[in-house]
């Protein structure tokens, strides 16, 4: 077989610029790929709009999103960061837009929107066909054979493969469906490294209480979730959400989802949703009694058609003391007072989180303190580097988790290049 100088395994978003970059600068590149197509998850990012970026303008801020981990990234941003991310796109033939809350997207007409992700993909295929990166796809790396520190040996489901260097940009355990198993895991684990428990990040939370089901699919927008462990209140959102079959869905929870599995190993995690936040609770007790004024003919239900959306008057009446055919004129003071208590105070107890098959990232991975941050380089096997998810790095929504994929790949192929020209 045709000698390589580097081998990246896995063409997903970290894998192809990693693949680009080394052979830019003037490796020889094999890029081996299990699926029969490169890049199936990126092309669903954004529900295929793809939110590559984020322009977050204050470069701590956009590194605390990453949480402590984030600290690591600064090597790899100061190379390729959000700003030389975008002139790399843009200057190869993907413009871009930028949306709420700085969330960056290829700029497309409407109608063509959903051709942005293949738009990105396309864009990294011809980075890779520049520089003559062979691709090899149907080809599952099954193991990696390490000796003295090196890795020897690549064996796929066809063939053992050698080269000088390694990037494993294998992606974490989410959506499965699209290629992404967690085999790198097993990988890093061989060369010796630790991996940190993988658990689902960006996902729907799972709640004991059985009532969500009522409102479920409703979209609830501009409300406030506290997230509390033991009764103390830990985090907060304020924005869209949504109850589900099982528990609670929507960007703002899929934001705090990231540390559910953290908190849940402290004690008990709640959720108290305020359905009023822009009303302090007399302001919202004085609205109540207004609308019972004005319905006092009503029943407690159907009183209640002005204060919450049809969708959620069930809810309410699930969790509410007062029975729903109860005369308004004889709902006590007392009664709503509770009323008003209860829609700033919905209790949740969260029971888990969905599995991988539905969570955007993978929160875990490889142990950030065996790699170099500068040139993503394995501190415990010489010829070994690691790009994208598969590292011990997540971010929320917004185009943060592609950053990374971009930067650690440009880093990762950058640092095996310039190993070679130093040895
Ligand atoms: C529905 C969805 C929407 C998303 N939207 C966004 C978004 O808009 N913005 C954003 O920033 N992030 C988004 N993300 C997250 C983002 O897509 C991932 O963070 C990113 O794809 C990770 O890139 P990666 O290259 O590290 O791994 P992956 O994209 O997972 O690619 C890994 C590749 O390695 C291959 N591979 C795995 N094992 C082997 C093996 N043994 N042998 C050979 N090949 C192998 C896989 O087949 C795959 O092609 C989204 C994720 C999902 C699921």
């Amino acid at each position: 077989m045709e000698r390589f100088d580097t081998i990246v395994i896995g063409g997903g978003p970290a894998g192809l610029m990693a693949a680009g970059r080394a052979a830019e600068l003037g490796e020889r590149v094999l890029l081996v790929e299990k699926n029969d197509s490169l890049g199936e998850k990126l092309l669903l990012a954004g529900k295929r709009r793809c939110n590559l970026t984020n322009a977050e303008p204050d470069m701590e801020k956009f590194l605390s999103r990453y949480g402590k981990n984030g600290r690591f990234l600064h090597g790899a941003f100061s190379r390729f960061g959000p700003t030389e991310t975008l002139a790399f796109f843009n200057q190869n033939g993907v413009p871009t837009k930028t949306e709420r809350g700085n969330r960056i997207f290829p700029a497309l007409p409407p109608e063509k929107s959903a051709q942005g992700a293949q738009r990105v993909l396309d864009c990294l295929l011809v980075y890779c066909k520049k520089g003559n990166v062979r691709i090899l796809r149907r080809s599952e790396v099954k193991a990696l054979k390490v000796k003295n520190k090196r890795i020897e040996r690549i064996v796929t489901n066809i063939e053992e493969l050698s080269a000088d260097r390694c990037i494993v940009a294998t992606g974490g355990k989410s959506y499965p469906k699209t290629g992404s198993t967690g085999d790198g895991y097993r990988f890093a684990a061989q060369a010796g490294h630790t991996i940190v428990e993988p658990t689902p990040a960006i996902v729907p939370v799972k709640t004991h209480e059985t009532w969500v089901k009522l409102a479920r699919n409703f979209n609830l927008r501009n409300v406030r979730l506290t997230a509390t462990v033991n009764g103390q209140k830990i985090d907060e959102r304020f924005g869209e959400m949504e109850f589900t079959n099982f528990g609670v869905s929507g960007p703002i929870v899929m934001d705090l989802s990231s540390f559910v599995s953290d908190w849940m190993k402290q004690g008990t995690v709640g959720l108290v949703l305020d359905l009023k936040p822009a009303m302090d609770l007399p302001t919202l007790l004085a609205r109540i009694d207004r609308d019972f004024e004005k319905y006092r003919d009503r029943e407690f239900g159907r009183a209640l058609v002005d204060l919450l959306p049809s969708a959620l008057i069930p809810l309410a009446l699930e969790l509410s003391d007062v029975p729903g055919d109860k005369p308004v004129s004889y709902v006590s003071p007392e009664e709503r007072q509770d009323l008003a208590r209860l829609l700033k105070n919905i209790p949740l107890t969260v029971n888990g989180l969905w599995s991988f098959d539905h969570a955007i990232v993978t929160k875990g991975g490889v142990c950030l303190k065996e790699v170099d941050p500068v040139t993503l380089r394995s501190k415990l096997c010489e010829n070994l580097w690691f790009a994208g998810e598969i590292l011990d790095l997540n971010g929320p929504t917004g185009g943060f988790n592609l950053q990374m994929c971009w930067s650690t790949g440009y880093a990762a192929g950058q640092g095996a290049r310039v190993e070679s020209v130093v040895n």
